[in-house]
């Protein structure tokens, strides 16, 4: 049962939701609406709300937000207990024997870490899109810093991720690229993020190759401004909302 949060607890985060909504708008209108990367596009805020408290969720949820990011555990727990017009992004990493986990959860939007062609077949093969449901959207993710301890494939491997997706997967889209960017390259604020401008760079070479308009699912907390400026139509925020978590997300 979701437990009903102190109204302390809920003005806090109705008031942190609309300051990052703010300064999502700002960033947007920044960008204008010129040929740049994203322009013209709007920009989907995820609430990012992994080891939190469905009550939170539910305050976030009161005040209007619909679009929230989990990892596995916590999102087949809160899925089942929350309303069922949420659109859940699963951001977690994406474990082989868990897609057919998370492809029970119906309103599941969007896959956003897909990194290998077996995990998209999984969830092609486990997704069920009868009854008319929609194809699944998926991004896939690419590791964008070349550090060995972060997941998503190397950037040259997009091209032929995203064909295989298009081929070989009827039920899934390919909706964008996604991207964590390394914390120290964004200590220059104001300055490119190179993981940025390099998830931009493969978005250019995939439209091309496929004459679509993928988004670009980047920034979090401390640099979604910066990534909106660069492009981004996806932005992942959690501690800014929420709070520092007080204990790891479980993967
Ligand atoms: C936890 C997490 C976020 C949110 O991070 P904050 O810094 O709290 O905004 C965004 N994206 C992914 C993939 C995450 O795991």
């Amino acid at each position: 049962m979701t437990t009903t949060p102190p109204e302390s607890r809920k003005h806090d985060i109705t008031t942190s939701l609309s300051e990052i909504r703010q300064k999502v708008s700002a960033a947007t209108a920044a960008r204008g609406s010129g040929s740049g990367s994203g322009s013209g596009k709007g920009v989907t805020l995820v609430a990012v709300s992994k080891t939190k408290p469905a009550s939170d969720l539910m305050c976030a949820y009161e005040a209007g937000q619909r679009h929230f990011g989990e990892n596995i555990q916590e999102l087949v727990d809160k899925a089942a207990e929350l309303p069922t017009d949420i659109n859940w992004h699963f951001i977690g990493s994406l474990q082989s024997n868990k897609c057919k986990t998370l492809c029970t959860i119906r309103n599941l939007y969007a896959v956003e870490t897909i990194d290998s062609a077996k995990k998209a077949d999984l969830i092609n093969k486990a997704w069920d899109d009868e009854d008319g449901k929609k194809p699944l959207r998926v991004f896939v993710q690419i590791n964008t810093s070349g550090e060995e301890s972060k997941s998503g494939v190397q950037p040259d491997d997009a091209l032929p991720l995203a064909k295989h997706i298009a081929e070989k997967c009827p039920k899934l889209r390919l909706q964008g690229l996604m991207t964590i960017g390394s914390p120290e390259r964004d200590s220059d604020p104001g300055a490119e993020n190179p993981d940025f401008t390099l998830l931009a760079k493969v978005k250019t070479t995939l439209d091309t190759a496929h004459n679509t308009d993928l988004d670009l699912s980047m920034g979090m907390s401390d640099d979604f401004e910066q990534a909106i400026r660069q492009g981004s139509t996806n932005v992942r925020v959690g501690s800014s909302i929420f709070g520092a978590r007080s204990y790891p997300a479980k993967a």
